[in-house]
């Protein structure tokens, strides 16, 4: 018997059918203990963001939105269910506490209320999905990750507590396999000390998986997904990308680091840490092998490709042509850290330094309005980031060809690259 922790994501849990394919896999592990850390399903996250909007804005069509989240569960649950009173009766407590949220008066801040709305999505599908287990005779229960995993008070982004977080989840799992074999819990949920809810960032349901393998020492961690492994670029805007069988965690790191989408760029650190290994694999596929991660991987790796949109490059200079020192260059950092904005690429020159970062327009409004009492700050939008490991003159070729590049930067085996689309030039004959 061993402990394993499988993280299934929105797409692998949207309908019906694919909440039974979920089912068939954790049947086939009847050996082992398996903890599920479970996304929303399907697109729910993006619609229940649109309800907070909708709330904090307070616009109209705010009850619709509700309405046709509630509607889409119940429609699979529908399917799923001979009998739908019990689960219906779950899934409805959790909708009362939208309910009340929603006819209150805006008091909180827009990321708190996110954090209470959006967090709700994740305990919808997790109620789903032990229901049907329990439903085929798999020995399931549910745990609520927000007293396992604690965190600050970051809404919207909060950072976990790990020393709070271990001692629960020591405790807490252990316990809850005492009388299971099956544990689903959310991802992406957390709580503060006082038990308001948090998320940890968009996506973050892998980080989750992560974060609760190293704290019940798991022999290891699977992602399911809808692609056939850690892939040389992304199937929709590549043409017949290659599945790497192999990588290190390093190489896994610096992947998701620079965007790569298959992983959340959390996930890896604590798994490396302990040495976990992490598959990731096709859920229509099972018994493929996917993609290991672990100390051993491949050293030679053909060229891997991430392109991440949406990007504003932010120009910001002197207005009195004098040097962009270390002293501005230290408050243009405390900004961007206080508003929360990652930077992709960078640039410093005598009198300009120059940042790349993706498009978060609220938040990059604020930050250039206050570096505007000091600087001249400019920007360019939709713009692509494109970044290569292990490039060769070919691929970079072809991905620059007809592309205008604004900035970029070599380093050891990546290569990153600003571009902008340009038209095509037709020559008058
Ligand atoms: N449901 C959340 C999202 O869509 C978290 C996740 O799926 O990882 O971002």
């Amino acid at each position: 018997m061993e402990l394993k922790v499988f993280k299934f994501g929105g797409a692998s849990v949207r309908d019906a059918d694919n909440i039974k394919n979920v089912g068939a896999i954790v049947n086939s592990f009847k050996e082992d203990k398996i903890l599920i850390v479970v996304s929303a399903m399907g697109k729910t996250t993006n619609a229940l963001e649109k309800i907070a909007q909708s709330y904090f804005d307070q616009t109209k069509g705010l009850r619709e939105l509700v309405d046709k989240v509630k509607s889409d569960h119940h429609e699979v649950i529908d399917e799923l269910f001979d009998d739908t009173a019990a689960i219906k009766s779950e899934l409805n407590d959790l909708f009362v506490e939208i309910d009340w949220l929603i006819e209150d008066e805006v008091k909180d801040s827009y990321d708190y209320i996110y954090d209470q709305i959006v967090s709700v999505g994740e305990l919808l599908s997790s109620r789903v999905l032990n229901a049907f287990f329990n439903s085929i005779g798999l020995n399931s229960s549910w745990l609520d990750v927000r007293d396992i995993i604690k965190t600050d008070e970051s809404y919207r982004g909060a950072k976990v507590d790990w020393d709070s977080t271990l001692s629960f989840a020591k405790s807490g799992i252990s316990n809850a396999f005492k009388s299971a074999d099956v544990i689903v819990t959310q991802g992406f949920i957390g709580s503060t000390n006082d038990n308001q809810t948090t998320t940890l960032g968009r996506e973050g349901s892998d980080f989750t998986a992560s974060i609760l393998s190293y704290c019940i020492d798991a022999k290891e961690m699977c992602i399911w997904k809808d692609v056939p492994g850690v892939l040389t670029a992304d199937p929709r805007l590549f043409k017949n990308p290659i599945k790497l069988d192999k990588l290190t965690y390093k190489e896994a790191i610096e992947m998701t680091y620079y965007g790569a989408k298959v992983i959340h760029p959390k996930t890896i650190k604590p798994l490396e840490n302990k040495g976990i290994k992490l598959y990731v694999k096709p859920f229509n596929n099972p018994s493929a092998d996917g993609t290991l991660i672990s100390a051993e991987g491949s050293n030679h790796y053909p060229p891997v490709i991430v392109i991440e949109k949406n990007q504003v490059l932010i120009s910001i200079s002197s207005n009195d042509f004098s040097f962009i020192a270390e002293d501005h260059l230290a408050m243009i950092f405390s900004l961007l850290d206080k508003y929360r904005l990652k930077v992709n690429l960078m640039r410093n020159t005598a009198i300009s330094f120059i940042v790349c970062i993706s498009s978060e327009v609220d938040r990059i409004a604020g930050f250039t309005e206050e570096l505007e009492k000091q600087f001249t700050v400019t920007q360019e939008k939709d713009l692509e980031l494109i970044t290569v490991r292990h490039y060769n003159d070919e691929t970079v070729q072809s991905l620059i060809k007809s592309k205008m590049v604004l900035l970029e930067e070599r380093h050891m085996s990546t290569i990153q690259m600003v571009i902008r689309q340009v038209p095509l030039q037709q020559r008058i004959e």
